[in-house]
């Protein structure tokens, strides 16, 4: 750290301590050639994630845009909203931990479902439904099987419901409710 007295780029510490109720470390420095005083502060870096969206359009990725939108999708599952909150700040530090600084949306969405399908799979096949822009009961069907392959796979004995009740909103505009039957 340069002294902003003499430019001098070596200093030594003479305290370290947290500050900013811990996120961040506030650190007493003395030049070592004028022995100026100064302090510096350390912070973790949070880095901006930018999401691509279907359009090309590019935006920084909001947590609680996400939030909401998988809130939305998980009405009346009885998933409580701390758990949905707890799987939106397990998706952020992922992404925080990436090499990569941009991400698509549609990847994002299979993340959300990767978490989704090992909390409900009513609101997994909400959620699939509005993020993938189902067209039509075959779209739902295909996302049930490939569920119920995931599980087989996975020697879960779980099985489907027999007749889910499944209603697609999109914006509040289109609102239909189809019925899928294994
Ligand atoms: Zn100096």
């Amino acid at each position: 750290m340069l002294c902003p007295i003499c430019q001098y780029t070596n200093s030594r510490v003479l305290e370290s301590r947290s500050a900013e109720s811990g996120k961040s470390i506030r650190r007493r420095r003395e030049c070592m050639n004028c022995q100026h005083r100064f302090t510096t502060y350390e912070r973790i870096e949070f880095v901006t994630i930018t999401v691509i969206k279907r359009d090309g359009k590019k935006e920084s990725f909001n947590k609680s845009k996400l939030l909401r939108g998988i809130i939305r999708s998980c009405e009346k599952t009885g998933i409580e909203a701390s758990q949905l909150e707890a799987v939106v700040n397990q998706i952020y530090v992922e992404l925080q931990g990436r090499s990569q600084k941009e991400i698509t949306s549609a990847e994002i969405g299979e993340i959300v479902l990767s978490k989704l399908s090992g909390i409900s799979e009513v609101a997994y096949i909400r959620f699939a439904s509005v993020y993938r822009k189902f067209q039509g009961i075959r779209d739902f069907v295909d996302t049930l099987n490939h569920l119920q392959n995931q599980k087989d796979n996975l020697g879960f004995t779980a099985t489907l419901p027999q007749s889910s009740e499944i209603s697609l909103q999109q914006d509040g505009l289109d609102c239909k409710t189809a019925k899928v039957r294994n």
